[in-house]
Order: C-alpha cells, then sequence, then structure tokens
C-alpha cells in the first residue's frame, strides 16, 4: 500500500514547507512577530520531514533492500538530533547562544557533505553537471562544518589567540588549489587511472576541504567571529540547496537557498555595520587583542556611587540606555526594565540604543529586552537614535564597551576606525555600569571613560540596577 503513496502528496507537502519556510522568515522581520515566525518555520521544517519519509515509500521496492534498517536509523537519528537540540536548547545561557549557533550551523554542513559523501562514495552522482554540483556542495559543507567549529572554540574560549603563520593566505590558497584540483581528479576519472580508487581520492577531497575550513578561521580574531559564523552560515545555506539539486529535493534546494540568501544579507548588513567589507574580515587582523598606546588616553576614571546616579536619571528629563555584552552576562534584563518603570512612572523619557554587533549575536539585546517585556516602541536601531544623543540628558550604559568607543571615530590607528559607533559621549551626562577596568572584546582601551561628562558605576550589573531601584523607591518612600 505504502508504495502507491502518490508522488503529488509529497509534492504538497514540499510546497507547503517551502510556503511556510518563506512566510515564517517574512514575519521574523519585525521583533512584534518573529516568535510566530519561527513557530511557522519549524512546521515547514516537520512538514519537510514527513515529505522525505514519504518519498522512500515511492521508491521501487528492489531499489529499498534495507528500508526498514534505514527506516529504523532515521527515526533513531530524529530522536537522538531532536531530544539533545531540546535539551541544550532549553539549557543554554543567552551569553552562550553565539557557540550555539556556531555549532548548528557547522551541523548543517556537515550534513550537507555527508550527503555528498554518500552520494560520491555510493557512485550514485552520474553525469558531469551533477557530479560537479555534489562535490561543490561538499567541499562548501565541509569547510563550513570545520570552520564553524572553529569558530565555536574561539567564542566558547577554548581557543584564545588567533593562530597565525607567515605566508598563512598562500598556505591557504595552496590548500584551497589542492582541494580543486582533486575534486577536478574525480571528476575526470571514476577508476584508479590515476594510481589511486576513486574512494581515495574522495577521502582526500574532504580531508583537504576540512583543512581548508580550519586554516581559514584560525587566523580571524575573535571580534569577527559573528561576520564569519555569518558567512558560515551562508555557505551552509548553499552547501544544502546545492545537495537539494543532486537529490532533487525541491524543499532540501528552498530551505538552502533562503538560508544561503539570509546568511549573505546578515553578512553584508554587519561588515557594514562595522564599516569593512567582507574580504577586510576574511584576511585583515582586525580582531586581535589590541595594545593600548602610551598616552593616548589622558585623565582617570570617576568613580560614582549608584544611588546618586540613579537620582540623577530620576530627575532627568530624557535617559538613553545603551546595553551591551554585560548586560546579558550579569542576566539583568529584568531588573532593568524594572528601574526604567521607575523613571518612565517619574515622567523621565526612556529609549533604547542598539547597536548591530552589541553583545556577541546579531539581535542578542533585542531579545534581551524582548524577554524582560520592554514594548518595541521604546527600542531604537543606531542609525534612528544615533542623532538623539546631543539632546539627551543621560547616557546609561550597561556592560557595552566597544560599541560606545569614540576611537572609532577619532583614533585612525585604532582597529576599529570606522566602525559605526553609538553617540553615547555626546550626552549630557554619561553613566557606565562596569565591574571593574576590563575591557571589551576587541581589547582596546574605551576613551570615553576617562572623558569630562562620564562617571563610572563599579559592580555587577544586576548588583547596581538592584542599588539604582532601591534608591528610586527611597525617594517615592520619603516624598509619602
Ligand atoms: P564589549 O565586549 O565591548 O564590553 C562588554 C563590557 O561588559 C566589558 O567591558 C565588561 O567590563 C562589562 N561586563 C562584563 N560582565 C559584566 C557584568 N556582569 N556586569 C557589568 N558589566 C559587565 O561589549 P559590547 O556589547 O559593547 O560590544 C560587543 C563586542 O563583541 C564587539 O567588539 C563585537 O564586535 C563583538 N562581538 C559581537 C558579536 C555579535 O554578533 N553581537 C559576536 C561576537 C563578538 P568589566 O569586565 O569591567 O565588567
Amino acid at each position: 500500500m505504502f508504495t502507491l503513496v502518490p508522488q503529488l502528496v509529497i509534492g504538497a507537502a514540499d510546497l507547503s514547507a517551502a510556503f511556510l519556510f518563506l512566510f515564517g522568515l517574512k514575519r521574523m522581520s519585525s521583533p512584534a512577530t518573529a516568535p510566530s515566525g519561527i513557530r511557522v518555520a519549524g512546521i515547514g521544517m516537520i512538514a519537510a520531514v514527513l515529505a522525505s519519509f514519504l518519498y522512500v515509500f515511492t521508491v521501487d521496492a528492489a531499489a529499498r533492500p534495507h528500508l526498514l534498517i534505514n527506516i529504523a536509523l532515521a527515526v533513531a537519528a530524529l530522536a537522538i538530533g531532536g531530544g539533545a537540540a531540546w535539551v541544550a536548547g532549553r539549557r543554554v545561557a543567552m551569553t552562550a547562544m553565539p557557540q550555539m549557533v556556531a555549532i548548528y550551523n557547522g551541523m548543517g554542513g556537515g550534513a550537507a557533505g555527508g550527503i555528498a559523501a554518500v552520494e560520491l562514495f555510493g557512485g550514485r552522482t552520474h553525469g558531469v553537471t551533477e557530479l560537479a554540483v555534489t562535490l561543490l556542495g561538499g567541499l562548501i559543507g565541509a569547510v563550513s562544518l570545520s570552520g564553524s567549529a572553529i569558530a565555536w572554540a574561539k567564542l566558547d574560549g577554548v581557543i584564545k589567540q588567533p593562530w597565525r603563520v607567515k605566508g598563512q593566505q598562500y598556505l591557504n590558497a595552496a590548500v584551497m588549489f589542492a582541494t580543486l584540483v582533486v575534486a577536478g581528479v574525480i571528476l575526470a576519472t571514476a577508476s584508479g587511472a590515476l594510481g589511486l580508487s576513486t574512494a581515495t581520492w574522495i577521502w582526500i577531497f574532504f580531508a583537504c576541504a576540512l583543512v581548508f575550513g580550519v586554516l581559514m578561521t584560525l587566523p580571524i580574531g575573535g571580534a569577527d567571529m559573528p561576520v564569519v559564523i555569518s558567512i558560515y552560515n551562508a555557505f551552509t545555506g548553499l552547501a544544502v540547496g546545492l545537495e537539494g539539486f543532486v537529490l532533487q529535493n525541491p524543499a532540501l534546494m528552498i530551505a538552502g537557498m533562503v538560508v544561503g540568501a539570509a546568511g549573505l544579507l546578515l553578512t553584508l548588513l554587519m561588515a557594514k555595520a562595522m564599516n569593512r567589507s567582507v574580504a577586510n574580515v576574511l584576511f585583515t587582523n582586525f580582531g586581535t587583542v589590541a595594545k593600548a598606546r602610551p598616552g593616548a588616553i589622558q585623565g582617570e576614571e570617576k568613580p560614582v556611587d549608584a544611588a546618586d546616579a540613579a537620582i540623577k536619571m530620576r530627575y532627568a528629563s530624557s535617559v538613553i540606555i545603551v546595553p551591551g555584552y554585560g548586560l546579558a552576562a550579569a542576566r539583568a534584563q529584568q531588573k532593568l526594565y524594572e528601574f526604567v518603570k521607575l523613571l518612565i512612572a517619574a515622567k523621565v523619557s526612556v529609549k533604547f540604543a542598539i547597536h548591530p554587533v552589541a553583545g556577541r549575536m546579531p539581535g542578542q539585546m533585542d531579545v534581551l529586552l524582548a524577554e524582560a517585556g520592554v514594548p518595541y516602541d521604546m527600542i531604537f536601531q543606531l542609525d534612528d537614535i544615533n542623532d538623539d544623543f546631543a539632546t539627551t540628558d543621560v547616557a546609561l550604559i550597561i556592560g557595552a564597551n566597544d560599541v560606545v568607543n569614540p576611537a572609532a571615530r577619532t583614533d585612525k590607528a585604532s582597529p576599529i576606525f570606522g566602525m559605526p559607533i553609538l553617540n553615547a559621549d555626546k550626552a549630557g551626562q554619561v553613566y557606565v555600569i562596569k565591574r571593574g577596568q576590563g575591557k571589551g572584546y576587541s581589547g582596546i582601551v574605551n576613551a570615553l571613560f576617562y572623558g569630562p561628562n562620564c562617571e563610572m558605576v563599579y559592580g555587577d550589573a544586576q548588583a547596581v540596577l538592584v542599588k539604582m531601584i532601591e534608591a528610586v523607591r527611597g525617594l517615592g518612600a520619603a516624598a509619602a
């Protein structure tokens, strides 16, 4: 009976999966509709998986001798993978989210590479075009797998320093060239004409591609990891789309193209946010830990009591809040919004300013604030709010550093020169909540902290906000 499952049902499932992916993606373009967009795309994924299961039953019985074993293996893989992802997704800390994205992205690339390997080793790929597409998908998928693994290790602190050798770029080019030559050999011969079996060449091909992914990522500094992960995201999408073409699976093709295009757009947007080209990110050394230039910064940081800063904000007419990585690390978003509600109740105008690369993941600050219940109309992106700082009484910086470093505007020698920053230094008064003299992700000293209008509220962001809330509440109680 199963062999009678009509192709039409599979086509309909694939089509609805494609529609749901696109519709879900569209809804992800606004924070207000994003949660439902994710659910819609998830339903699309279930439809695509079901279509894949149905597909097996349409294949001639003789061509599927191990049908039951294969189905059992697929179900086991789904249960293990789905179960592990469910548990990990629920447990992951907000600060570890970028590492998780890197790992899952690498797995997508690995899955595409795996499909290519199965097709190549199984000798199922016929014709030069199909073979070339399989090899290209395998190459990109394998590079994405090993590159994402290195990106994970860097974000997780397992690899602490960029690894560079003299002539690195020539070494990388040589490995890529070798990979392409091996791919050419596989294309040219399906026999042992060159002394090795095709299987051996396929092993060499994948080994070269994996080594290239490692070599390409190792020299890139930590601060550039978001762009790198985004590039690998685009790679994974492309690899999946190509393997979808090989398998003639429309859902894979469409999902791959959507991921590839989204990854490419995100890469370009992030590179623009840092005022750099993608080639510059990949081949120069922005992310290395920069040394402070002697004499570049004058003056001292001026500490202030949390209660004094809170009371000044309570009597200000406008406050812009700049959240950064430290807010996520301290898990202080709920306390922050509690404090903000007190300011609003006291008729203070409060806005949030979000830098595109604040935190450790694109959109991380939006997610944190949404989680705390901050209304979307209080949250402004860099271009929409930067001019407001000059007419604002107080800029409150919470655990942010690089994204408000004025060196990006003025210091041509700074590695972040040219990166757009939030103009927090232009506010009448600046308060910075951070634990001590810790530097930002790029390791650069921040001249803003030494400025005449800036005072430092030292402490863990959550503990400081608790004190600020108490101080403002205390004023209310005293008035009553
Ligand atoms: P930064 O990394 O520049 O600075 C964070 C600051 O938070 C530190 O100076 C630290 O100072 C402070 N901090 C840490 N923990 C706490 C805490 N518990 N309470 C209070 N303060 C704390 O963060 P930004 O958000 O300004 O900039 C992001 C940086 O990360 C950029 O360089 C970006 O390129 C990079 N990046 C961005 C990614 C993304 O996609 N958004 C991904 C990966 C990197 P102290 O130790 O003194 O407390």
